[in-house]
Order: C-alpha cells, then sequence, then structure tokens
C-alpha cells in the first residue's frame, strides 16, 4: 500500500493548526468571561460603597439633629427645692417652689407630681413657658403633723412653642413629638427630685 506522506504530514500540521485555534478562541472567551465578571464585582463594589456614604450621611444628619435637640432643651434646676408657707387667713400650709426655666427661649410645659403610686395635679407652670422667668409652683396641701411630701419628684413635659403669635418661634426636626396635648409624650421629659422643705432660717441678732 502506498502511504502519501505528504497528505499524512499536511493532515496533522492541518489538526495542529484546529487545536491551536480552539485553544486561542478557548482562551479569548475565557478572558472575556473574567472580564464581564471584574466589570460586575466592580459596580457591586461602587453600589456598595455609595450605599455607606448615604448612610454615613443620613447618621450624620441625624447626629445633628439630636445635637440641636439637646440645645434647645430646656435648662431646669436638677432637684426641686421647697418652701412651706402659710394662708394668711385659712392658717393651713401649703409646700411650693420657686423654678426658673433658665433657657433663653419659650416652650409649651406642663408638669404633675409623682407620688409613687399615683400622679397628682401641681399648678402653678402655664401652658406657655417663657425662659428666664420663675414660676411658683403649687406641689401639695401640707397636713399639720406631716414631715415629707407626698410628692417624690416633679414630672415635667417641654414641647416646641407652637401657634404663629409666638414672639419667638422655633422648632426642633428631630422627630419627637410636637403636640401640646399635655396627656401625650412631651418632645422633652424631666424627672426632679422634690426635696424636704428647708427649715426656715433662724436669724441670730448681734447684740
Ligand atoms: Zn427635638
Amino acid at each position: 500500500m502506498d502511504v502519501d506522506w505528504v497528505a499524512v504530514a499536511v493532515a496533522g500540521v492541518t489538526g495542529t493548526i484546529a487545536i491551536v485555534i480552539a485553544y486561542a478562541s478557548y482562551r479569548a472567551s475565557a478572558r472575556s468571561a473574567d472580564a464581564s465578571e471584574t466589570s460586575a464585582v466592580a459596580s457591586k463594589d461602587s453600589a456598595k460603597e455609595a450605599a455607606k456614604l448615604t448612610q454615613i450621611e443620613s447618621q450624620r444628619r441625624q447626629d445633628e439633629r439630636e445635637d440641636r435637640h439637646e440645645l434647645l432643651a430646656p435648662a431646669l434646676p436638677r432637684e426641686i427645692e421647697t418652701t412651706l408657707e402659710q394662708g394668711s387667713i385659712s392658717g393651713h400650709k401649703s409646700l411650693f417652689a420657686n423654678v426658673v426655666v433658665t433657657s433663653p427661649r419659650n416652650y409649651r410645659a406642663h408638669v404633675v407630681g409623682w407620688t409613687g403610686t399615683s400622679m397628682v395635679p401641681v399648678s402653678g407652670l402655664d401652658l406657655q413657658v417663657l425662659g428666664q422667668r420663675m414660676y411658683k409652683l403649687h406641689i401639695e396641701h401640707w397636713a399639720a403633723d406631716q414631715e415629707a411630701p407626698h410628692v417624690k419628684e416633679l414630672r415635667f413635659k417641654f414641647w416646641p412653642p407652637m401657634g404663629v403669635d409666638e414672639s419667638n418661634p422655633w422648632s426642633c426636626a428631630c422627630g419627637r413629638p410636637t403636640s401640646e396635648d399635655t396627656e401625650r409624650l412631651g418632645h422633652w421629659e424631666i424627672r426632679l427630685p422634690v426635696e424636704r422643705p428647708r427649715r426656715p432660717r433662724i436669724r441670730i441678732l448681734s447684740p
């Protein structure tokens, strides 16, 4: 049998070329797949980065609102000093406290007394509280044999002022309640312990 060695050699070379072409084509498609995968990862990363920046920015704004909320809070004394006063006609004693809201702005406000078991009304604080003004609160009536206040703490609620006729309007954008409904939560809620009444000072007169 004659063998055409030239034809065999050509067939062999052709086969090799076909394999080389197939391999090159496989490499190219693999590179293309790699590239699109890299691009998908990159866009996912940049979306994550954008979401992170948005979150940081929204946190920063929230922090700013909270700082402003703190700044606008009404300033009250740390504890409520009380005095006993006797009615000149009735002779009955009552427990009072002088409270000054030292903030330079006005609020809506409400106060009640807490005895440990129940809320009791406290009078003397206007709904419209003016900053830097003293309010004389009537905390409770005082029995002849009473030694300590029944009211253990005063619970204040404050809100930013509402209405159009305010002389000094301002607001707080932190999202807490702005209602003037005194039954609802305050924008600021402050609880202060009620001290025993101060004993009257004895003046020692020099001879
Ligand atoms: Zn606020």
